[in-house]
Formats: structure tokens, C-alpha cells, sequence
């Protein structure tokens, strides 16, 4: 459930009509409701209750510091992937002892980083990660905390492009050829073996392979007892799907309950890295038509509405093929259509929606694409030299910009003229 809904016919966040939000912000825009965000976290986290467990929020689906701040306050940690992300992670007011370092190309400086911010742990994706790791904590004179993801080699029936946990897949060690690892590590002066941890993808809408995982880490963290080594925390990842369309995700109470069943019998801390769950569905992009058009070929007519934000402020589509619903802000019971909604910039792949069925819309109409809050702002880009958009939180009858529309000025900051170049 979320805080995006119709009340006589207009689009609110909560107790906001969107278009109200829209005159004074100016288009395009990222709007994210408070309340559906806190709700989301809390149905997630809650139905680990009684177990042991931290919720590190994946900041790759949505870093804006506002977002980050609030789940810290709700106790969450953050799973993060890059130098970038870590820094967001504390300005935001994180717990460092509840962030947790993924990602298979984490730099000399970046591993540093973490061990300057004395987090959880890191999430070691190679033997040349394990070793650079041990040098660096060697240097600084300190141990560095180490969870091993594993590539458990389940398919989690997912797009291809977000599935991380197939053998094929760059992500991980294959679990078959992790226990060499582990006996590295445990001999090595500057690494504390603390965990396991693994992540097979996005977007899944089905509980058994996430099932098939645990069993698998189960069996994995079985044979390192055998040979001595224990285990603090195990780490399943994130990838409960949301629904975009028509998709039937399973609920995060049922989704935690075959994990917490699963789990039985196993002391350690569960670590879960949920994004787009919590996100997802918390967040839309509002956009405003600027002009319809149609082209007539051969015998199909082909009708196309568009709008001021592009691909380079969604990216869902184009890169994927992802689907996201979109409405009018006002909705309106006028004759239907079937257009493509698509954005100002110079390539065919620069779409939001296709074939999407819509009311008949005009110059200045505001259109909600729904379900933009995970992976939305979050891979943004200046193509085509666009400023970034705003990015709005709604609480209430409130609402705070939580990252300003970028400026002309801000595109060409950095930038300068050589004096070898001649005007
Ligand atoms: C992307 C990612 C996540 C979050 O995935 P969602 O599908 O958004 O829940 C968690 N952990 C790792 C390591 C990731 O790369």
C-alpha cells in the first residue's frame, strides 16, 4: 500500500495534490511520500522480529541523504558499493557498525575508507580483493571485518540483466571454491572472518530461490564449522520484487516468515540488503506534456505524447524494457488512447512508456510515472546536458525539496578551457 492516490479525480501524496507540489516546483520532478517510505521499511523489518537480524537499506536504489537519514532514525544500516555511497551513508547519520561494503571493484582508497569508518563489514568478491584488503589493514595497523559473497549458482528467474547469482554472472566466489578462501583468510594477521554472505538478483517475485540460497549457505556454513571456522552473520542480499504491472511479488511478511523458518537452528545475525522494496513504490516521477504528435505511415496511425523528463532522468525503460504505469495527474474519463509517452532527448530509445493506454491528454498536463523510486533519480545523468531534476519529500501536508533541481551553471562545473585551445 502506498500514499499515492486519487481523491476526486487528482493525484495526492498524501495530503498534497501532486499539481500543487508541480506549480511551485516546476517539472520534472522525483516526489517521495514519508509515510509510504516509513511504512515500507517497517513492513520489511518488522517481519524479522525475534530473530536476530539488520536491515542495511541498499543505497544504490535511492541515495538522496533525506531517504538515508530517515531509515537510520528507524534503525536501519546500509548495504553500500562504492566510496560515494559510504560517505552518503554517514553524512546521513548511519551507524557505521550497520553498514556493510559490497560491490566486486572496490579501490585501494575505497577499502581504506571503510576501514577509516569502522564499518560492519566488507563483502570480499576475490581472492585479490581478500589480499589487497589484508595489505591495506596491515598498513593502517588494524584487522579488517570480511564476509565472503558466494555465488550460490541459483537462478532467480528474474530479468538477465539483474540477475546477479548464476555461475555465469561476474558477482562472487562459486561457492564450490570458497572454502579455500575462507582458510586463506583465517591465516591471514589483518582479517577477521565474520561472515557469508550472497546476493542473486533483482526484482524477484518468487520466495523459493531465495529459499534454495539459505539452504545452500546453510550447507556451505556447515562444512566451514567442520573445518573450525564460525560464522557471525550471514547475509542473503536483497531482491524482493515489487509490482510494476501486473506482477505478484510476495509480501515481506511471507517472504521473511520461509526465511526465519529456514533459518532455524542457525545462530547468527541475518543481514538483509533490501532496496527496491522499500523504495520502489514510494517514489514518483511527475513530468509535463509539451506537445502531442502523431504520425501517420502506412496503414497505422501512431500517436505520441511528449514530455520534459527523458531517459537520462529514468532510465528504467530504455535500459531494460521496464514497465512503469503512467496516469494523468487529473484524471479524466475522456476517450482513451494508445500513445508512446516519450522524453525531448536525440535517441529512438528515449521512452518512458510504449503503447500505454492514457486519456486523452494536451499541452501543460502533468502525467505521474509511478513506481520511479527505486533506480530512478539514482541513475540519472546529465546526456544530452539536462540538470538533474529535484527530488521532493512529502510529509503530511508538507513538503521540503531534498535535492534542488540542478542548475545551467552546475552542467559545466569543473570544466574549464585549456589555454592551448583557441577561441
Ligand atoms: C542491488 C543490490 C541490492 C538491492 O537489490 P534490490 O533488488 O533493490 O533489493 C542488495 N545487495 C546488493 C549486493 C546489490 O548489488
Amino acid at each position: 500500500m502506498n500514499h499515492f492516490e486519487y481523491k476526486n479525480g487528482e493525484l495526492f501524496c498524501e495530503d498534497l495534490a501532486v499539481s500543487d507540489i508541480a506549480k511551485e516546483v516546476g517539472t520534472p520532478f522525483y516526489l517521495y511520500s514519508k509515510a509510504t517510505l516509513t511504512r515500507h521499511f517497517q513492513a520489511f523489518d518488522s517481519g524479522f522480529e525475534g530473530i536476530d537480524h539488520i536491515t542495511c537499506f541498499a543505497v544504490k536504489s535511492c541515495s538522496n541523504i533525506a531517504i538515508l537519514s530517515l531509515f537510520g532514525g528507524l534503525g536501519g544500516g546500509a548495504d553500500i558499493v562504492s566510496g560515494g555511497e559510504l560517505f552518503r551513508a554517514l553524512q546521513a547519520g548511519i551507524d557505521p557498525g550497520k553498514i556493510i561494503y559490497s560491490g566486486v571493484g572496490k579501490t585501494e582508497s575505497e577499502l581504506r575508507y571503510g576501514l577509516q569508518s569502522n564499518i560492519l563489514f566488507f563483502n570480499v568478491e576475490s581472492e585479490q580483493e581478500l589480499h589487497r584488503l589484508n595489505t591495506v589493514a596491515a598498513d593502517m595497523g588494524v584487522k579488517a571485518p570480511v564476509s565472503f559473497r558466494v555465488n550460490p549458482d541459483v537462478d532467480p528467474k528474474t530479468h538477465a540483466y539483474i540477475s546477479t547469482g548464476l555461475a555465469k554472472n561476474k558477482f562472487g566466489i562459486p561457492i564450490h571454491e570458497a572454502l579455500d578462501l575462507y582458510l586463506q583468510a583465517e591465516a591471514m594477521e589483518h582479517i577477521e572472518v565474520k561472515g557469508v554472505s550472497c546476493h542473486i538478483g533483482s526484482q524477484l517475485t518468487l520466495i523459493s530461490p531465495f529459499v534454495e540460497t539459505l539452504r545452500k549457505l546453510k550447507a556451505f556454513v556447515g562444512r566451514l564449522a567442520e573445518n573450525e571456522i564460525t560464522i557471525q552473520y550471514i547475509d542473503l542480499g536483497g531482491g524482493v520484487g515489487i509490482t510494476y504491472d501486473d506482477e505478484e511479488p510476495p509480501h515481506p511478511k511471507e517472504y521473511a516468515s520461509a526465511i526465519k523458518e529456514e533459518l532455524d537452528g542457525l545462530s547468527a545475525t541475518l543481514i538483509l540488503e533490501p532496496g527496491r522494496v522499500i523504495v520502489g513504490n514510494a517514489g514518483i516521477l511527475v513530468t509535463e506534456v509539451q506537445y502531442t504528435k502523431s504520425n501517420r505511415g502506412g496503414a497505422e496511425e501512431k500517436h505520441f505524447v511528449v514530455v520534459d523528463a527523458g531517459m537520462n532522468d529514468l532510465t528504467r525503460p530504455s535500459l531494460y524494457g521496464a514497465y512503469h504505469r503512467i496516469e494523468p495527474v487529473k484524471e479524466d474519463v475522456d476517450l482513451v488512447q494508445v500513445a508512446d509517452v516519450v522524453g525531448p532527448i536525440c535517441e529512438t530509445g528515449d521512452f518512458l512508456g510504449k503503447d500505454i493506454r492514457l486519456p486523452h491528454v494536451e499541452q501543460g498536463d502533468l502525467l505521474a510515472v509511478f513506481s520511479a523510486g527505486a533506480y530512478g533519480f539514482t541513475m540519472a545523468s546529465n546526456y544530452n546536458s539536462r540538470p538533474r531534476v529535484a527530488e521532493v519529500m512529502v510529509s503530511g501536508d508538507q513538503f521540503r525539496i531534498i535535492r534542488e533541481r540542478e542548475s545551467m551553471e552546475s552542467l559545466i562545473q569543473g570544466e574549464s578551457i585549456p589555454e592551448f585551445v583557441e577561441k
